[in-house]
């Protein structure tokens, strides 16, 4: 694809202790762009999320978000983390806040918003995740898959310019995969850039520009879905793919 750099990584690395979980990590992801990011539990993937919002520091390298190097703290940080969704594994709504609570709450305190656009707007996502008959629903009165669904549209209400996907359908009975693969699938078909670390291989091929293929801290592949099943080239990918398919 012609890049139109979002999310740039130059030679990051970083350390738990001893453990080297970053290693001389390379990445681009344009504008636009679906990434999957795949490899086996313990390989750096959710870290390497974690490393494109700053909640985590790296200690080498840069990491610039459309052309800027991350902040280190403070006002400017806090801006950074509003253009980068997150969606993880657990969905962590507010338990005491309805739906449209839940979702129109960062609007309301971080972009300060009014009420009235809030809401307008937190509905008109709930739409879009197919909830929107469920406003005014607790959490708990929800499956797991819709509260994935709202936790979504939490993320897209503060109007990311990336969203990263940590394993959002691990969690889930096999029958809600789906539904929130579907969103997924419709917010890539509308230009959003995406990183997706899953093990959903049918994303991976019907949503993805390019596979990354992490093991052990690093980038071993990086290439089309396409080029990457049918002919993984590391033995690392080969048996990854021959376990999980
Ligand atoms: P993945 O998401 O691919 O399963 P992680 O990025 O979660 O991998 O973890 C990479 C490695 O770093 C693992 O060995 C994990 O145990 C270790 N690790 C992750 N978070 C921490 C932490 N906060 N402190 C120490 N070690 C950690
Ligand atoms: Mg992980």
């Amino acid at each position: 694809m012609a890049v139109d750099p979002l999310i740039e990584l130059r030679g990051v690395n970083k350390h738990y202790g001893k453990l080297h979980v970053l290693r001389d990590i390379d990445l681009t992801v344009g504008r636009g762009e679906v990434v999957v990011v795949i490899g086996p539990s313990g390989s750096g993937k959710s870290t390497l999320c974690r490393a494109i919002n700053r909640l985590e520091p790296v200690e080498s390298g840069t990491i610039l978000l459309d052309g800027r190097p991350l902040p280190e703290e403070g006002r400017e940080l806090a801006k950074l983390r509003a253009e980068v969704g997150m969606v993880f594994q657990s969905f962590n709504l507010f338990a005491h806040k309805t739906v449209l609570a839940n979702v129109s709450l960062a609007p309301l305190k971080v972009r300060k918003r009014s009420k009235e656009e809030a809401d307008r707007r937190s509905r008109e996502l709930l739409e879009r995740v197919g909830l929107l008959a469920h406003a005014d629903k607790y959490p708990a009165q929800l499956s797991g898959g819709q509260q994935q669904r709202v936790a979504i549209a939490r993320a897209l209400a503060m109007e990311p310019k990336v969203m990263l996907f940590d394993e959002p359908t691990s969690a889930l009975d096999p029958e809600m995969i789906n539904e929130v693969l579907e969103v997924m699938q419709q917010l890539a078909r509308d230009g959003m850039t995406m990183v997706v670390v899953t093990h959903e291989m049918g994303f991976a091929r019907s949503a993805a520009n390019r596979v990354v293929f992490m093991a052990d801290g690093r980038i071993v592949e990086d290439r089309s879905p396409e080029q990457f099943f049918t002919a993984p080239e590391s033995e690392r990918a080969k048996d990854f793919l021959s376990k999980i398919l």
